[in-house]
């Protein structure tokens, strides 16, 4: 397989994927088409289609490079629980962000971050549960004092 063809596939991978994967998580999705590609091939890919704005990359401190094959103007709700981002497209958005980009122009700021944090449905549904057995764990206890207290 020639350089082009793994860029191509991965490009392709990045592309048919919403959840903006690690090269990490994109390689193990990867190397089950194709066996024969490196960790590092897909690493060195991604930043280069990344510097030449083929995709966009997603840094922030303290997290994993995540890697975005979507390159329409959409935002970001990350999950504070499970890490999962998934995409907004919102134009009252665009516009608060285009006022902060005048902003911090004039303040003399480079660049900045903007992203939003909602814990997703899933992590939501899983914390509803918790919470119910939680008050099931209560109740039940309660009945057990009731019932030595009686
Ligand atoms: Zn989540
Ligand atoms: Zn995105």
């Amino acid at each position: 397989m020639n350089k082009t063809a793994q860029r191509d596939a991965i490009l392709n991978e990045l592309r048919a994927h919403n959840s903006h994967p690690t090269a990490d998580k994109l390689y193990e999705v990867l190397r089950k088409k194709l066996p024969q590609i490196s960790l590092g091939t897909v690493y060195r890919n991604l930043e280069q289609m990344a510097s030449r704005g083929t995709i966009k990359k997603l840094s922030l401190a303290g997290h994993q490079k995540r890697f975005d094959g979507d390159l329409s103007r959409h935002y970001h709700i990350r999950c504070p629980h499970c890490d999962n981002i998934s995409n907004i497209k919102v134009d009252s958005l665009i516009n608060l962000d285009d006022e902060f980009q005048e902003v911090i122009k004039k303040i003399g700021c480079d660049n900045y971050y903007f992203e939003l944090i909602s814990l997703c449905d899933e992590c939501k549904n899983k914390l509803i549960e918790e919470q119910k057995e939680a008050e099931r764990i209560a109740q039940s206890k309660k009945r057990e004092v009731l019932v030595w207290t009686n």
